[in-house]
């Protein structure tokens, strides 16, 4: 055998997983079927800015070792996610917090005031939250649930959010303090210079094989190795033999503007149905960029997945999680094949996660 192991897809599952196995001696050869490295993270450098190319990707974590290790690798900058929440003419803070509290309802100035309305909102509700639109309604009452979560929800998953499940929306922090930082954790940041810079370092001294599918070539390339890490979608590994599992997809259109600062913020989030986008990212605005003439702005679009589209997000129903546990059971059965990552494992993984099942796959190895 010329390699020890093939990793099929160089995103940061499989770069981790290169990375580490490299680190331990042992031969690698990672394939990917983009014309570039990074998967999901890949950044691309447009008039001098770094465009996240298939979406904006934040880096947050409460893990120590996960922050330590993406930190030896580039430098991160301070960024804070703080989306600001468009509908119609107004302007909203998120996540929920006090600076939306007290926009939303004139007499909030202090948290007792914000729950006093939250309490007699959510009297509509009874019982446990029985799906989005309840789990909703229960943690910030309806006026929030109709400007800020219907619209923008129904547009990202094309359901009505009594039909999605409650954990959705349970993501998002909700805070009795005048704090706009969308995540909880200990760590956050983008790295300086591009995500890209980073998934290059983890693979120094490893060979990548660019615009190479594994299912092009299965037999030839499998026989090049003792074991293989595969992480792209698991129902295609089995031929789609069980049926295919639903996804959700996005359209991305990125636009230049001859203008320093197109809209203030790097996410803007449109919660209504007046515009088809969900999100305007303003990219410059990841890396504190205020000189550059000119502007990288993306406006994205949720989209059904059809053939020929990315793969984005799982749609984690009941009858998508069966179909995919009987996927992980054939899978389970597979000598020599391990199965990891966001399409791979069908899972609404973010990269933290991501890496940190990547640790533990290995450690599990000889
Ligand atoms: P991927 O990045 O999808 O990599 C899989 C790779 O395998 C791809 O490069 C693919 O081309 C390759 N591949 C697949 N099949 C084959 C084949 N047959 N042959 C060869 N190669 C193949 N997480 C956060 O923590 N913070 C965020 O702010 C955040 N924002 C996000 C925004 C969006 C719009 C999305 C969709 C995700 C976001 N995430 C975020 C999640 C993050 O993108 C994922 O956790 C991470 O990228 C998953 O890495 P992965 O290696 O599992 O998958
Ligand atoms: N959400 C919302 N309004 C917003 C932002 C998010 O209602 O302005 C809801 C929506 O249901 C979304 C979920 O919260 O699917 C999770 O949001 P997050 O920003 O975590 O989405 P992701 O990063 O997964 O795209």
């Amino acid at each position: 055998m010329k390699y020890d192991y093939l990793i099929v897809g160089s995103g940061l599952f499989g770069a981790t997983c290169a990375n580490l196995l490299n680190k331990k001696g042992k031969k690698v050869l990672v394939i990917d079927r983009r014309n570039h490295i990074g998967g999901n993270i890949y950044t691309e450098n447009i008039e001098g800015i770094n465009v996240h190319k298939y979406g904006a990707h934040i880096f947050h974590t409460d893990y120590k070792d996960v922050w330590d290790y993406v930190n030896s690798f580039v430098v991160f900058n301070r960024y804070t996610n703080s989306p600001i929440a468009r509908i119609g003419n107004e302007v909203y803070n998120l996540p929920f917090n006090m600076n939306t509290f007290s926009k939303i309802w004139e007499d909030v100035f202090t948290p007792e005031d914000a729950l006093r309305h939250i309490e007699e909102e959510k009297k509509e509700i009874t019982g446990e939250p029985k799906n989005l639109e309840e789990q909703a309604i229960s943690l910030v009452g309806r006026t929030i649930y109709e400007k800020l979560i219907k619209g923008y929800t129904e547009k990202q998953w094309n359901r009505d959010c009594k039909d999605l499940p409650a954990f959705i929306i349970k993501r998002l922090p909700v805070r009795l303090t005048y704090d706009n930082n969308y995540f909880n954790d200990k760590y956050q940041g983008v790295p300086i210079g591009g995500y890209t810079k980073l998934i290059e370092k983890m693979l120094e001294g490893i060979e990548v094989r660019l615009n190479t599918n594994f299912f092009d070539d299965r037999e030839e390339l499998s026989s090049l190795a003792n074991k293989i890490i595969y992480t792209g979608p698991i129902d295609e590994y089995f031929n789609y033999s069980l049926g295919e599992l639903e996804w959700r997809s996005l359209k991305f259109d990125t636009k230049v503007f001859d203008k320093v600062n197109y809209q203030g913020n790097a996410v803007v989030n449109y919660t209504g149905k007046e515009v088809d986008y969900t999100r305007v990212i303003e990219h410059k605005h990841f890396e504190f960029d205020t000189t550059s003439p000119k502007t990288v702005v993306t406006f994205e679009y949720p989209s059904d997945y059809k053939d020929g589209m990315e793969k984005y997000y799982t749609v984690n129903d009941v009858k998508n999680n069966e179909l995919a546990n009987k996927y992980k059971e054939l899978a389970s059965k597979e000598e020599n094949v391990i199965f990891g990552g966001r399409l791979a494992e069908y899972k609404y993984y973010d990269m933290d996660d991501v890496i940190k099942s990547a640790f533990n796959t290995i450690e599990g190895l000889e």
